[in-house]
């Protein structure tokens, strides 16, 4: 894809309905001068099967569907929460940890609920408290996968991030979505929920994947 023709437009769609995502990106690409789109923008366009097992071919099929669909460059992230004592889980289900269409309250229960029972059986390594006394459970990983696809010349520009941290059996914050209430930053001494919109861009795993991306659009 050419620098021109992704910089030409002046509105970049972004593939998700996810309204936590669809704000992130928003945020990032306005410093670029773009408006961000969303499959909100367009309901026309029906539910894509995100059938590949790894983030970045989740990312490339939802680009794909979305960019040939509308005739226009998009950007799709597939992302998703590793947690070591449950061996990587749940990955590339993290959406539908607790069932389809499960709400982020019911896979943050179902994985409390997972940690709880292998801590309560003597499975996990000890990792201590916090000053609060929430219990620290296991290790974990935010990973995103960007794909931004231009349907003109059928090509892919790729790049991912992560972030490491630990996942509490208590809740710290009410900001960001899906697991963020969960996971613990050690590095900052606090947890995704209870940073702002700027912060988490700083230290995450889709503001470490699009600091990656960005410039490979103006080499493009
Ligand atoms: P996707 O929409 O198929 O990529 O699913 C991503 C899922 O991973 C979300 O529904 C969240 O549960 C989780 N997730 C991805 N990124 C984040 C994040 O930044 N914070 C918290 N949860 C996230």
């Amino acid at each position: 894809m050419s620098k021109h023709q992704i910089l030409l437009h002046e509105k970049i769609v972004v593939a998700t309905k996810n309204v936590g995502k669809v704000k992130e990106f928003a945020h990032a690409l306005q410093k670029l001068g773009k408006e961000t789109l969303s499959l909100i923008d367009y309901p026309e366009i029906p539910d894509i099967v995100e059938d590949g097992d790894t983030f970045a071919a989740n990312a490339r099929i939802k680009a794909k569907t979305t960019g040939d669909a509308l005739g226009v460059p998009v950007l799709a992230d597939d992302s998703g929460l590793r947690v070591a004592a449950l061996g990587g889980d749940p990955g590339v289900y993290s959406a539908r940890y607790a069932g389809e269409n499960a709400a982020d309250s019911e896979n943050n229960e179902k994985l409390v609920r997972e940690l709880k029972r292998l801590f309560d059986e003597g499975g996990l390594e000890e990792m201590g408290q916090l000053a609060d006394g929430s219990q620290l459970l296991s290790k974990a990983q935010f990973v995103c996968a960007l794909a931004l696809y231009d349907p003109a010349s059928g090509s892919f520009i790729e790049a991912e991030g992560t972030v490491d941290g630990i996942i509490t059996d208590h809740p710290h914050g009410d900001g960001g979505f899906g697991y963020d209430p969960l996971f613990w930053v050690p590095s900052l001494n606090r947890g995704m929920a209870e940073m702002t919109k700027e912060e988490k861009q700083q230290i995450s795993h889709r503001g470490e994947a699009l600091r990656k991306l960005l410039p490979l659009l103006e080499q493009a």
